[in-house]
């Protein structure tokens, strides 16, 4: 049987050192004339989903904000390829990242995946940014596939089954993410979720969302892989 091991990325995989809010920022303010909220969190949120609170927050109404809402994304992925090249930033993987991706991809029983709020091209970028070659992830599911996170599942779940050709159960996919939208996306398919206190949320702040498993961090490899395996 496989397992389907999905990873969000920001606070999961890398961090961008804020080149990702900067860029959405910039292509907000270009767009809608208002960067948004500067208390506005983005973590845990599709970008879609940003732009559309954030704008809201800032008093446009729906229809302006569809009718930019394209532009602002084309705009957020060309700043987003400047912001991840400024030598200032600190684009980086977390702890035991890299050894953990490559233990997964490796495993003849385990399939590595993404599911994560970043549109499909910025999620690219900032993996090839630290050094996560993309293609290893197999399997992904983005915010530019949908706005609302939990329908990010079926959708994983669907090109997993694609991939190998047959049905996958909801309860063989593993969602690894730092916020509590990570460990709640999975609920519609029964998806186990693994939280990791690496991003913007403390180990104590994840709990009560019945993750399988907290975790401080990704570094210990096969300590990971058991988890994994026991999800
Ligand atoms: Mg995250």
């Amino acid at each position: 049987m496989t397992t389907v091991v999905l990873f969000d990325i920001d606070g999961t995989l890398l961090l961008s050192d804020g080149a990702g809010r900067t860029a959405m920022e910039a292509a907000l303010h270009a767009v809608f004339g208002t960067r948004g909220p500067a208390g506005y969190r983005y973590d845990g949120k599709t970008d879609p989903l940003i732009v559309r609170e954030s704008m809201r927050h800032a008093g446009l109404d729906d229809a302006t904000i569809e009718a930019g809402m394209a532009e602002v994304i084309a705009r957020y992925l060309e700043g987003l390829s400047v912001a991840l090249q400024d030598p200032a930033r600190l684009a980086r993987t977390l702890p035991g990242v890299p050894a953990l991706v490559e233990a997964v991809h490796a495993a003849d029983d385990l399939m590595l995946g993404l599911l994560t709020g970043n549109v499909v091209e910025g999620a690219t970028r900032k993996l090839d940014a630290v050094g996560l070659a993309p293609a290893r992830f197999v399997v992904g599911a983005f915010g530019s596939d949908h706005e609302h996170r939990p329908a990010l599942a079926p959708v994983a779940q669907a090109r997993a089954e694609a991939r190998l050709g047959r049905s996958i159960p909801g309860d063989r996919f593993v969602i690894i993410g730092d916020t509590p939208a990570d460990l709640t996306c999975g609920r519609g398919i029964g998806a186990r979720a693994i939280g990791v206190a690496t991003g913007g949320y403390r180990r104590a702040e994840l709990e009560g969302y019945d993750a399988f498993a907290l975790v401080d961090d990704l570094a210990d490899t096969a300590a990971m892989l058991e988890v994994i395996r026991g999800a």
